[in-house]
């Protein structure tokens, strides 16, 4: 069965980061991807006199480039200030709808409760994500907004995770997600010290189930069912 996978992230490069390998293992088996984007990210960057509305355009075509590459079919951006996302109830809203147009199969989002993630935007994009949720498939949150039926999206994979439950081989896909992880010029990603990071920790994650590469979940699987509002 072909499935349509919803990936929450909070930045351009965060799902090649945490599981890039595994984005292009289920393009390549014929699932319908599509990112959704939380923030600019225009600030992510080192250098003080970087222009921030230059470098949020950056990362948008090296975006493109690694959505390409991964195979991955669309990206939405939220249009959120880089660093500033929280789990609002604005947010939520605009989730639930994109869960309720898209109707994925699986989410894929960060792991909101993994300890010692500084990161605020990475925490408040797994914590709004998963609340998008249940707002999406209860048909009294926001009935009848742009004529979408409820949709309960039954499976949810965690990645940045301290809590796995689910190891992907990624050994056929791993230097695809290198490769897209790459393309993220901006972003010091072509640093060997941060490749050798990546690599050690598939390798590590590998080992557990047997194979050379492997990428790590919290998988959340609930008996879910479409509601409808009309
Ligand atoms: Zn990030």
């Amino acid at each position: 069965m072909t499935k349509r996978i919803l990936v929450v992230q909070a930045h351009p490069d965060d799902a090649e980061w945490y599981c890039g390998g595994t984005i292009a293992k289920l393009a390549r088996a014929g699932a319908g991807i599509t990112f959704i984007i939380c923030t600019e990210a225009e600030k992510g960057s080192y250098d003080p006199r970087a222009n921030p509305v230059e470098l949020a355009a950056t990362r948008k075509r090296e975006q493109e480039a690694a959505r390409e590459c991964l195979g991955v079919r669309e990206i939405v951006y939220l249009g959120i200030p880089d660093g500033e996302l929280q789990a609002t109830l604005e947010l939520r809203k605009r989730l639930a709808l994109l869960y309720r147009k898209y109707r994925p199969d699986v989410l894929l989002t960060f792991d909101p409760w993994k300890r010692d993630e500084l990161h605020p935007d990475h925490r408040a994009c797994g914590t709004v994500a998963l609340d998008a949720r249940l707002a999406a498939k209860m048909p009294l949150y926001y009935p009848n907004a742009e004529n979408l039926n409820a949709w309960a999206i039954p499976e949810i994979w965690l990645f940045n995770t301290d809590a796995a439950n689910q190891f992907v081989d990624v050994t056929e896909t791993f230097d695809t997600g290198i490769a897209a992880l790459k393309l993220h010029a901006s972003q010091s990603v072509t640093d060997a010290q941060n490749i050798a990071f990546v690599t050690d920790i598939a390798r590590a994650e590998g080992e557990k189930i047997g194979v050379r590469y492997a990428e790590a979940f919290r998988r959340i699987m609930m008996e879910g069912s479409i509601s409808r509002v009309r």
